[in-house]
C-alpha cells in the first residue's frame, strides 16, 4: 500500500506541476498546466468543475484534446496554446465524448480535422437540437443561483462557486447566440485508431457503454499519458464532482462491452508504460489502482449479472443479496459509486442479458405532466397482460411513483402507480405507505389514514406511517 502511494507521489511530482493563474478569460480566472515540456492543459474557474482540455505538440502539429462548452472561452484557448508552444500549427481535435461540455467548440477548430467515436455526432445532433429549450435551462438555472445567493447562509466558497457559475452561464448563453450551429467531426471510428504525429503515436480505444455510448480513452504512448474523458475519476478535489460524479454503466450494447472489456484490458496491460491519467474535468484526479478498480468491478458485475440471467435466477434476490457493500466493500466510498448507481448498472445489464424489458424504464418514457395520467391505463394493461416480457422491481416502481409525486406534482398519477405497486407486491409494507402519502399529498386524508394503519400493523417499525398517522388524526 506505502509503496504504490509512493510511485504516485514521484508521478505526481515529476509530471504535474501545480496550476498557476495565468491571466483570465472573459473574467474567469485561467489555469494553465504544463504537464511535460510538450503537453499542457487548461481551464477556467476556480471552483466549479468546468472541462480541462489538453493540448500537445507533435512534428506534424498541435493536437487539442476536446473543446468546453462555451465557444469563446474555447478561442481563448487556442489563443493561449498557439502562445505557450510559440506556433500556430493546430493539426487535429479529438473529442473524448459528445457531451456539449467537450464538443460546442469544436467550430474554434474548422480548419483541423477533428476526430470522435462514431456514437458522438448522435450526441452533438441532440446538443444543439433544443436551442430554445437550453437558453431557457440557462435562464432558469441562473435565477435559482440568484435566489440561492439571496437566500441562504452561504460559506465564502459556496458564495464564491455560485457567483462564478452565474458569471459563466451568462457567458456560455451569449456564445450560443452567436454559435448556434454544431460542429461534427470530420472524422470518426468505432473500435479503435491510431495517429500517428512523427514523434508523438496517440492510440484511441472505444470506451463507450458507461458514461455515454461515445466515450473513448486516448493514449499518447510516447509520453505514457492516458485521457480517460468522463469515464471515471478516484479523487475529487472539491465538492462538486460534476460529470465525474456517476461511475455506471448504462449506455451500451452487448458487444459494446465485448470491445470495452477488450480495449481496457489492452490499457491495463501496458500499465507499466502509463504514468499519468488525466480526466477530462480539473477538479477530479485517477491513479493507477482507480483505473484497475473500476475494470474489476465491470468485468466482474457483467460476468455476474450474465450468469443470474442466463440461469434465470430472480433479479430481486440478486439485487439485494449482491450489494455494493456486500460484494465490493473497498468501492463503498470511493468516487462515483452509489448503491443506487450500482442497481442502476444492474438493471442495465440485466435487460441486455435476459431480453426482458424494464417495466419502471418503460413508466419513464410517459412521465410528464398530462401525458402519465392519459397513457398509463394502457401501458399497465400490457404490462399485466405479458409479465414474463418485463421485469419489475417493486423499489423502482416506488422511486418513480415519487418523481410524479414531488418533482412532477401529480398526485393522481403517482396514486395510480402506487396502487399498481400494491397490485405487484401485496405483500409489501412500503408499497402501502407510498400510497398511503400520496392520497395525503392530494388531499384525501381519510383514505390516507386509513392505508398507513394497514402499513404500520404490517411493519409496526415504520415511523413515517406512525408520524403521519398522529398528524393526520390532528388534522381531522
Ligand atoms: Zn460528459
Amino acid at each position: 500500500m506505502l509503496n504504490k502511494k509512493l510511485v504516485l507521489l514521484i508521478f505526481l511530482i515529476i509530471f504535474v506541476t501545480l496550476p498557476s493563474i495565468a491571466d483570465t478569460i472573459q473574467g474567469l480566472p485561467l489555469h494553465v498546466q504544463k504537464i511535460t515540456n510538450n503537453v499542457i492543459r487548461m481551464w477556467v474557474g476556480d471552483y466549479m468543475s468546468s472541462t480541462a482540455i489538453s493540448a500537445i505538440a507533435t512534428q506534424k502539429g498541435i493536437i487539442v484534446i476536446d473543446t468546453t462548452d462555451v465557444s469563446s472561452i474555447d478561442q481563448g484557448f487556442r489563443k493561449i496554446i498557439a502562445k505557450e508552444f510559440q506556433r500556430d500549427d493546430f493539426k487535429y481535435l479529438i473529442n473524448t465524448h459528445g457531451h456539449a461540455d467537450h464538443t460546442n467548440g469544436n467550430g474554434v477548430y474548422n480548419d483541423c480535422e477533428i476526430i470522435a467515436h462514431e456514437n458522438a455526432i448522435e450526441l452533438i445532433k441532440t446538443n444543439f437540437s433544443n436551442f430554445s429549450e437550453m437558453q431557457k435551462f440557462f435562464d432558469g438555472f441562473k435565477l435559482r443561483l440568484n435566489e440561492e445567493l439571496n437566500s441562504e447562509k452561504l460559506t465564502d466558497n459556496k458564495k464564491a462557486l455560485i457567483n462564478e457559475q452565474i458569471k459563466f452561464y451568462s457567458i456560455a448563453q451569449e456564445s450560443m447566440k452567436a454559435n448556434s450551429k454544431p460542429t461534427f467531426p470530420t472524422k470518426t471510428f468505432k473500435e479503435k485508431l491510431t495517429l500517428d504525429c512523427g514523434d508523438a503515436t496517440l492510440e484511441l480505444f472505444q470506451a463507450g457503454g458507461t458514461h455515454t455510448t461515445s466515450d473513448i480513452f486516448i493514449l499518447y504512448k510516447e509520453k505514457g499519458i492516458l485521457f480517460t474523458g468522463d469515464i471515471m475519476a478516484d479523487k475529487w478535489l472539491t465538492d462538486i464532482p460534476g460529470c465525474l460524479a456517476n461511475f455506471k454503466i448504462q449506455a451500451g450494447t452487448s458487444q459494446d462491452y465485448i470491445t470495452l472489456q477488450q480495449n481496457w484490458k489492452e490499457l491495463l496491460d501496458k500499465k507499466d508504460q502509463i504514468k499519468l491519467y488525466i480526466p477530462g474535468h480539473w477538479n477530479a484526479e485517477l491513479s493507477p489502482n482507480g483505473f484497475q478498480d473500476r475494470y474489476n468491478y465491470f468485468i466482474t458485475l457483467i460476468d455476474a449479472v450474465k450468469i443470474m440471467s442466463q440461469k434465470g435466477q430472480d433479479l430481486p434476490q440478486f439485487v439485494a443479496a449482491y450489494t455494493l457493500k456486500n460484494i465490493y466493500p473497498q468501492l463503498v466510498d470511493s468516487p462515483g459509486f452509489s448503491q443506487s448507481n450500482h442497481i442502476g448498472s444492474i438493471y442495465h445489464l440485466y435487460s441486455i442479458y435476459s431480453g426482458k424489458i424494464s417495466a419502471s424504464l418503460e413508466i419513464q418514457k410517459i412521465l410528464q405532466k398530462d401525458l402519465f395520467i392519459a397513457q398509463f391505463p394502457r401501458l399497465r394493461e400490457e404490462i399485466l397482460k405479458a409479465r414474463d416480457k418485463y421485469f419489475i422491481l417493486e423499489e423502482d416502481i416506488n422511486r418513480v411513483g415519487y418523481f410524479l409525486l414531488q418533482q412532477i406534482k401529480e398526485p393522481t398519477g403517482a396514486i395510480a402507480l402506487f396502487e399498481f405497486n400494491v397490485q405487484l407486491f401485496p405483500n409489501s409494507w412500503n408499497a402501502y405507505d407510498s400510497l398511503a402519502e400520496a392520497y395525503y399529498t392530494n388531499g384525501e386524508k381519510a383514505k390516507a389514514l386509513q392505508l398507513f394503519k394497514k402499513a404500520v400493523e404490517m411493519n409496526p417499525k415504520n415511523e413515517n406511517g406512525k408520524n403521519f398517522i398522529t398528524r393526520i388524526e390532528k388534522e381531522l
